[in-house]
């Protein structure tokens, strides 16, 4: 009896066996491949699962197994090494293998749609057109030469029309006369070795020079940490070995981490090539992403830019990953599966056997080790590409000086100078809204969420209380709720407050606020980005947005307002992210010609961190931290999971982590816990957490399969929600 394995859509850690549809002759059922959709009933509804195998037993009564509805496809979605990479991923994340599965392919296949016929336009002669005497319509001399071009050649398709310098106004003007006419045919793999340079590339650096020559020795598996200092010219590392890669008639998959971004780079991208590049990301529609996952999977497209989700796109023919800022958190899913993509790309590298480069100014601590440690191959440039210097740090002891705002006064005159001599002037501070504390100066009331354990921000110009961790709002109170008094005083600044105080220290200088309130605007960041490039004189103030990526030649000076507040966090990954926000917001000053400044307020100037910041690089700062995590045996010289629970009370919550932790299986894992979340209280609802540590990976991974089935089946599981975080971003 022919038995199909499915992995279906639930949140179950396992697959499902079920018997053919009745027509279904065994020959046709041994040819089913692994990896087609195939609709069948679930409970009583019907899901879309995906087939694992065919085998000829199973455990499932005969009376009781069920019969599949549907086979949806001939040839498979989810074909060999992709599927058994996300297998992989499930079963490392200790995820449901459906949900991870339904993960990799596009929403419109998950619901069973088809996919889409992908066809190309060309322009052809009409009989008329073809009838036409030779050197006719001379007055009008670009369609003369499309006709020209069209008698030598059967058709021409869009690329190549651009390439002539034929605009879409000849073409519909020879449309309109009858001459030639527009074609949908199917699309022909793109060769994307032939002419694949738009641009000529820049002559490299050593530096640059000896990074892409390493690589491009190589075509095997191999991962390549490439430290870069802001502004060295990594991205012409990238654009040149994709080169290499297309002219191998391979595809390249490049890995950024915000969708802000994304503009920016195609639009490099695209001045460099001639072929196809699709772009994935959050900001698709559910058939544009359908289209750009089938460019991707037949071949089409030339280069894969996307977001973290993109790391499971089908890719006919890869021939290299890049992960750039790959220290960047947004590769860690947050939420429900909880992958990282810098992780599986190096996993699906060695699958595909490509090489793989992970960049970024400010490595993780994990990818540098790794590079230390010899299993990276570990590629530097340490100087600017286009002859700038780097910047210089200034460390501005605040204790005692009379402030304003947020602003020193020795800061105030810094700004007040760069602005005279014509510069920009970027001041970043890690926090939205106007203040992040409401008080009573009477009775010393503070304005908390009611659903969390949080305090409510002021945003001022809204008249708004929010709380950022649940959303919660409510109107800026006049009075004080507890004693009545008018006396309510704001603590502390975010960029809201920032703004303010420069417009008023600065009244005749345009000041632009970059966070998420004044972005969430579609395009309203580009269009703030593409102002600066205008390089009239003006401060930029905003959160990390700015620190990400964005290229301001004409700012001299960045000004971080408050360094501290990294120095103290709960986290163990602090001082890191700290110091990497930091040194990110210094790379956005003095690019080009001008040379850049960096100065720091700090409350703490001889705190050996911020000290180290400012006077080694970043490369020596996070080797000092890396010794304290190795002496701590935090990752990555020991590796955590995080079991997270929440109820709708704190006992449920960690009762069930209780029980848990009673049956986890003796090994050398070590388990802290349960304790209540940092954040005990978030949206109404309780949390607590269960750490596990191993110095090795296989116990870690034993321990935790057995806490997961064990927690599928537990009484409490349909009143607590848990989820599983291994190799966990931050801790809350
Ligand atoms: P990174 O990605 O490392 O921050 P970019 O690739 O954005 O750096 O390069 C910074 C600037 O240097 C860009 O304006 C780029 O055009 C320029 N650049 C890069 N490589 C070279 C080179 N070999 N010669 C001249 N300019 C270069
Ligand atoms: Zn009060
Ligand atoms: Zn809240």
């Amino acid at each position: 009896m022919p038995i199909l394995t499915l992995a279906m859509p639930t949140p179950l850690r396992r697959s499902f066996d079920y018997l053919p549809p009745v027509a279904m002759t065994d020959d046709a059922v041994a040819a089913l491949q692994p990896g087609v959709r195939i609709e069948a009933p679930f409970g009583n509804r019907k899901l879309i699962g995906i087939l694992l195998a065919t085998k000829d037993t199973t455990d499932i009564d005969e009376k009781k197994i069920k019969r599949v509805s549907n086979i949806l496809d001939s040839q498979p979605i989810l074909a060999g090494k992709l599927l058994s990479l996300s297998q992989w991923a499930a079963s490392y994340y200790q995820h449901p293998l459906g949900d991870a599965l339904a993960n990799a392919i596009p929403t419109l296949l998950r619901k069973g749609e088809q996919t889409i016929e992908l066809t190309e336009t060309r322009w052809q002669l009409t009989t008329e057109g073809k009838g036409l005497p030779e050197g006719a319509l001379k007055r009008a001399a670009k369609q003369a030469q499309l006709l020209a071009l069209l008698q030598q050649q059967d058709s021409l398709d869009r690329r190549q029309l651009d390439r002539a310098q034929i605009s879409q106004a000849s073409c519909k003007a020879l449309i309109e006369k009858g001459l030639i006419e527009r074609i949908e045919i199917a699309a022909t793999p793109y060769d994307h070795q032939q002419d694949c340079l738009k641009s000529a590339p820049l002559t490299l650096n050593a530096e640059q020079k000896n990074a892409v020559e390493t690589i491009k020795a190589n075509t095997g598996f191999q991962c390549y940490l490439l430290e870069g200092i802001t502004g060295s010219g990594k991205t012409e590392v990238y654009l040149q070995l994709i080169e290499q890669c297309l002219k191998r008639r391979q595809q390249a998959l490049v890995l950024i981490p915000e969708i802000g971004l994304t503009p920016q780079t195609l639009s490099r991208f695209q001045n460099r090539f001639n072929c196809p590049i699709v772009t994935l990301h959050s900001g698709l529609t559910d058939r544009e992403r359908l289209l750009a996952w089938q460019h991707a999977q037949s071949g089409e497209a030339g280069i894969i830019l996307g977001t973290r989700s993109a790391i499971f796109t089908a890719i006919a023919n890869l021939g290299l990953i890049i992960i750039d800022e790959e220290h960047d958190s947004s590769f860690k899913q947050q939420d429900g599966f909880r992958y990282s993509a810098r992780d599986i790309g190096i996993k699906r590298a060695a699958d595909e056997q490509c090489p793989i480069v992970l960049g970024s100014a400010t490595p993780s601590l994990e990818t540098l080790n790794n590079a230390l440690q010899g299993r990276y191959q570990h590629l530097q440039l340490k100087q600017r590409a286009t002859g700038a210097s780097a910047p210089t740090f200034e460390l501005l002891d605040i204790r005692h000086a009379p402030m304003e705002d947020g602003f020193s006064p020795a800061l105030i005159s810094a700004i007040g100078d760069e602005i005279k001599r014509g510069n920009q002037v970027l001041v970043f501070i890690n926090r939205r809204g106007f203040s992040p504390m409401l008080m009573c100066h009477d009775c010393g009331y503070v304005a908390q969420c009611h659903h969390c354990d949080a305090r409510m921000t002021v945003h001022f110009q809204q008249r708004m209380l929010r709380c950022h961790h649940c959303g919660a709002q409510a109107p800026l109170p006049h009075h004080c709720p507890e004693c009545n008094s008018t006396q309510l005083d704001f603590r502390g600044s975010g960029t809201e407050r920032s703004e303010q105080a420069l417009k008023r220290l600065f009244p005749s200088t345009d000041i632009k606020r970059i966070d998420r309130d004044t972005t969430s605007r579609k395009q309203a960041m580009q269009q703030m980005v593409a102002e600066v490039h205008e390089g009239q004189p003006c401060i930029l103030v905003g959160t990390q947005m700015l620190a990400k990526g964005h290229h301001f030649p004409d700012v001299t000076l960045v000004a971080v307002l408050d360094a501290d507040g990294g120095l103290f966090s709960a986290d163990f990954r602090g001082p890191e992210k700290m110091g990497q926000l930091l040194v990110q917001v210094a790379g956005r000053a003095g690019r080009e010609a001008k040379a850049g400044k960096v100065i720091i307020q700090t409350h703490q100037p001889e705190h050996p961190l911020i000290t180290s910041l400012v006077n080694d690089s970043y490369h020596q700062y996070a080797r000092a931290i890396l010794s304290e995590r190795q002496a701590s045996g935090l990752p990555p010289f020991g590796h955590l999971a995080l079991l997270r629970a929440e109820a709708s009370n704190l006992e449920q919550a960690e009762a069930l982590l209780q029980n848990l932790r009673d049956a986890a299986p003796p090994n050398s894992c070590q388990i802290f816990g349960p304790l209540p979340a940092p954040m005990t209280r978030k949206a109404g609802r309780f949390r607590a957490q269960l750490l596990v540590r191993s110095d090795q990976r296989k116990p870690l991974h034993q321990t935790l399969q057995q806490l997961c089935s064990q927690a599928e089946q537990h009484p409490l599981g349909n009143k607590v929600r848990w989820s599983i975080d291994v190799d966990p971003g931050d801790m809350f």
